[in-house]
């Protein structure tokens, strides 16, 4: 299994050699491993004069899996958009075909505290976002501006977005959300998927519901519900351990995922992964490269560590190896052991390299 690693910048190099620390044990341990590495976003423009290298593609897309740390520096903020970090992140999902955001919001009882809701809300909370990636009405169209052709404002300045959605592409993201249901319930989850959509108001959400209920017919072993945007968007307030998976489109998918993240209060524990048609996919920690506590040995590489569980899971066909590695996570936090970030007020707290080693020991 050949695996990309393309740690980036700012925390990236850190947080992803504690992830390969991880990888690599499992590699002793006897797990078929091959790692090649790569310079992506800022840290490739100073290099070769591009935030996405032919090479660095090449890798990514030759590679069974992806394991991405983060891109962006201010020091590039002036650069012209192309030529941004950020821009390595976009370009890889367009040219890997990753369609399906999967956003696990993973609450452990030890760090309920840290939520902004009462722990008794959300301690133990283990629910998955399932994100259409590259539909919808942020890719839609046409869109642009004119003056408006028709109406009550007539021949004044307006803007105009597109939202559509094709059949298979709601078919595919409906599919990923169902086989995630699946692995989820064989771990003991409720095999249920919550479908969001504005059906009783737009039509392209109308048709998001009849076909994921098509779909569903494949899968008679996982529930379906429908929930409309609004009421998800409370719920995920009141009642966030009602969910198993959550599958929607890509802007209401973007906004609920960030609601969901935040239930947990700790950027600095929450993995993704973006998948394609063939189940590879990159792998990446949800926040981004906090240039404001990079080099000094400080950010917390769990989220990255917890992105190569998921790598192991969906990509690499090893839920064993998946589950080890959160358990170890899981017993390294019983065991007390914060990064700042995590840490309550007064606690001590350790280093990114001490939380590496510490989850390395805990895998046994
Ligand atoms: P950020 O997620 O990098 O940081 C937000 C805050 O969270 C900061 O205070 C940071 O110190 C803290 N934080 C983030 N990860 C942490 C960790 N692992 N451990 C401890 N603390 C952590 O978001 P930002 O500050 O808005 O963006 C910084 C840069 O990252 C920008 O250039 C942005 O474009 C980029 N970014 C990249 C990605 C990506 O690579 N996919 C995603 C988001 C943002």
């Amino acid at each position: 299994m050949n695996i990309a690693v393309l740690p980036g910048d700012g925390i990236g190099p850190e947080i992803v050699a504690q992830a390969m620390r991880v990888l690599q044990r499992l590699r002793d341990d006897g797990l078929k491993l091959e790692f090649e590495f790569a310079d992506v976003g800022g840290t490739a423009y100073e290099r070769h004069g591009h935030p996405l290298p032919p090479a660095t593609l090449a890798l990514a897309q030759g590679a069974d899996a992806v394991l991405f740390g983060a891109v962006g520096d201010p020091r590039f903020d002036r650069l012209e958009r192309a030529l941004r970090p950020e821009q390595a992140i976009l370009g890889l999902r367009k040219k890997l075909g990753l369609f399906a955001n999967l956003r696990p919001a993973i609450l452990y009882p030890e760090l309920a505290q840290a939520s902004s809701l009462k722990p008794e809300v959300v301690s133990g909370l283990d629910i998955l976002i399932v994100r259409e990636l590259t539909g919808d009405i942020y890719f839609g169209q046409p869109r642009g501006r004119r003056d408006a052709p028709d109406g009550a404002f007539a021949g004044q300045p307006e803007a105009f977005d597109t939202m559509r959605y094709s059949r298979p592409e709601i078919e595919r993201i409906a599919h990923v959300a169902f086989q995630a249901a699946r692995t989820r319930k064989a771990a003991g989850h409720a095999g249920r998927v919550t479908s969001v959509d504005k059906a009783n108001v737009l039509e392209t959400f109308q048709f998001w519901k009849d076909v994921v209920t098509e779909v569903h017919a494949q899968y008679p072993d996982i529930e379906l519900e429908h929930m409309y945007v609004d009421n998800a968007a409370m719920q995920l307030v009141r009642a966030p351990k009602k969910f198993d998976v959550v599958v929607t489109g890509n802007m209401f998918g973007d906004i609920l995922s960030d609601e969901a993240a935040m239930l947990t209060g700790s950027i600095g524990m929450l993995p993704s992964a973006s998948l394609n048609e063939q189940g590879r996919g990159l792998y990446e920690p949800s926040h981004g490269s906090a240039p404001d506590i990079a080099g000094r040995g400080l950010a917390n590489p769990l989220a990255t560590i917890l992105s190569a569980a998921m790598m192991l899971r969906y990509s690499l066909g090893q839920p064993e190896a998946a589950q080890r590695v959160e358990k170890a996570v899981r017993d390294v936090l019983r065991q007390g052991l914060r990064t700042a970030d995590i840490a309550e007020p007064g606690q001590p707290s350790v280093g990114t390299e001490a939380m590496g080693d510490a989850v390395v020991a805990a895998l046994g």
